[in-house]
């Protein structure tokens, strides 16, 4: 059970993410010791760390390799070719992304930034976090990447077409962005069922709890 989230009684590992997000106090690596990394799953549209400013990773210990881990695993599962802490429930600057679903072609990015974004083209893009949802999105054809790896070792990559997309989309996932906020008017509409469907699953599955009882009337 999680210090900061005593306002529920029960809180999942992709809960805890959200209650540690929205607590006023707390500290980043305390996230990754007092959460089980095993049970994270793919937080879905639209729960509210999906819209989080992401925090930096300032140790890098068994537990973070263990959650890059888990995170590849679970981008495999979905055939994704990206996931970032905030939809995986964690408000961390963390990304895994692999272009080619190839075994050994995993990879991660820790507090990353984005350099020398150059050209531009237009392409479309799906989420792992907002199903049946699909946007074309204007990125830089080419990008530096600059990050460090689960050691904590920094390195430098240069990356075009897909792989750039990729860092751009997620490295958008850090600073709370997503594909929505490049819908074009007709997308808009066009997806409006889709996204009416997954805030109702949402809501069936985080039902608001009950306000507390009134203790006493105010003076
Ligand atoms: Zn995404």
């Amino acid at each position: 059970m999680l210090a900061s989230c005593t306002t529920v009684s029960t809180c999942t590992a992709s809960e805890a993410g959200l209650c540690l997000g929205e607590a006023a106090l707390w500290k980043v690596q305390d996230v990754l010791d007092q959460i089980d990394i095993e049970s994270l799953v793919i937080v879905k549209y639209p729960a509210p760390i999906l819209r989080k400013k992401c925090e930096p990773i300032t140790t890098f210990d068994a537990s973070l390799g263990q959650l890059v881990c888990k995170m590849c695993e679970l981008m495999h599962a979905q055939n994704g070719v990206g996931l970032a802490g905030p939809q995986v429930g964690l408000p961390l600057r963390i990304f895994v992304w692999n272009p080619t679903g190839a075994p050994d072609g995993d990879r991660v990015s820790i507090n990353p930034a984005l350099k020398d974004l150059q050209g531009q083209v237009e392409a479309e893009e799906g989420c792992l976090s907002i199903p049946d949802v699909h946007v074309r999105v204007k990125r830089a054809s080419t990008a530096k990447l600059v990050a460090f790896d689960a050691s904590g070792a920094q390195y430098e990559i240069v990356g075009e077409d897909l792989m750039a997309r990729i860092w751009q989309h997620e490295n958008d996932h850090l600073n709370g962005q997503l594909i929505l906020d490049y819908q074009s008017p007709g997308e808009e509409i066009a997806h409006r069922r889709a996204l009416k469907e997954l805030t109702a699953e949402y809501k069936k599955s985080h039902p608001k709890k009950k306000a507390s009882p009134s203790r006493g009337r105010r003076r």
